[in-house]
């Protein structure tokens, strides 16, 4: 069957990742359980970066109210949900920001920051390195590649030598400077130029330990790994250079069954700054709502336990996180 989403006009053919999923015997994907609240707290960002399956920049309105804060912080509460992954655009730009993460850090639960480096930088936002740190937040930060020229194609003009100065003041706020992790984490996130497939995790890791290090002195945890979904700029981007088909003919061929037990969606919910539920942050953006937008969070009865009998809303998208070593908010799923 062939869908179309009319917000973006993008065709959802969902058959053919189901044929891929058919190979490890399933016809639907389910859920193992929640325990992940990922948060979408707007879509202002100080950069408007080619790729950014969000398509956010400096211009959006799109802001998360703190009425939804408050609901999500009653379901953040709850005993299943063991960690909460803020995102954005630029979370930090939001003005209940460090209101709504020190009330997350009192309810005891692992919490995520998606961080783009570059909003450390910006006037006004000096006091993040430290704020981070005193409420022992995790950082996951984008920097897709070692050296500033993939960065600058990809995220703009000095970002990469801004994305070094706000690693040496995290690292100074004493992030990264264990080496065996556990006390302030910074991970960052790597995706590819183009529509090709991320290259083996664990050597881009030892690649940018030792370029980062010997280079400009910074230091992180983890690197992880993230394939392009076809999907927002980056679609159309591959579209207006005639590679769409190709690149979703890597991503078929490349299906690895070994990914579908660890995809991401099969233990965390994306929430939208709307307060609207999804399967992942992906559905979000191409506006497909869990359970066709039946069923709402900001409903006081709501329980993530409900969503067990819903199946998974899929579409062609999804072979980007199945293609080669996987690919998830954590980086490779199957390495
Ligand atoms: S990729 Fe990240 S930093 Fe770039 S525009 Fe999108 S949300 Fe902002
Ligand atoms: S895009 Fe990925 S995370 Fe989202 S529903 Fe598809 S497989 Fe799951």
């Amino acid at each position: 069957m062939e869908l179309v989403n009319f917000q973006l006009n993008i065709p959802l053919r969902r058959e053919r990742f189901d044929a891929c999923l058919l190979q490890t015997g399933r016809t639907e994907l389910r859920r193992h359980g929640v325990k992940v609240l990922q948060i979408n707290m707007g879509k202002l960002c100080n950069q408007a970066c080619k790729h950014c399956h969000v398509e956010a920049g400096p211009r959006r309105t799109e802001i998360m109210g703190w009425q939804v804060m408050e609901r999500l912080l009653e379901v953040a509460a709850l005993a299943s949900i063991e960690t909460v992954d803020i995102t954005g655009g630029a979370p930090e730009m939001n003005p209940h920001f460090r209101k709504f993460v020190e009330a997350l850090t009192e309810l005891g639960k692992d919490t995520i920051i998606r961080c783009n480096l570059t909003i450390v930088e910006e006037p006004g936002y000096g006091w993040l390195p430290e704020f981070y740190a005193a409420h022992g937040v995790t950082l996951i930060c984008s920097l897709p590649c070692y050296g500033p020229d993939n960065v600058r194609a990809q995220r703009g003009n000095g970002v990469f030598e801004k994305s070094i100065a706000a690693m040496r003041k995290l690292n100074r706020a004493g992030y990264a400077m264990s080496r065996d992790g556990g006390v302030l984490d910074l991970h960052l996130v790597y995706n590819p130029l183009g529509g090709s497939l991320p290259p083996d995790q664990a050597a881009l890791t030892a690649d940018y330990r030792r370029e980062l290090g010997s280079r400009y002195g910074v230091y992180f945890n983890d690197l992880y790994t993230l394939a392009n979904l076809p999907i927002g700029r980056f679609r159309q981007h591959l579209e207006r250079e005639g590679k769409l088909d190709a690149y979703l003919e890597l991503l078929e061929e490349n299906f690895n069954a070994a990914t579908v037990d660890h995809l991401m969606c099969r233990d965390t919910l994306s929430i939208g700054w709307d307060g609207k539920i999804y399967d992942c942050d992906f559905n979000q953006m191409l506006d497909m709502e869990i359970a066709g937008g039946e069923i709402s969070i900001l409903d006081p009865a709501f329980r993530p336990e409900s969503l067990l009998a819903v199946p998974i809303d899929t579409g062609e998208h999804c072979l980007g996180c199945t293609a080669g070593a996987g690919s998830s908010c954590g980086g490779a799923l199957a390495t």
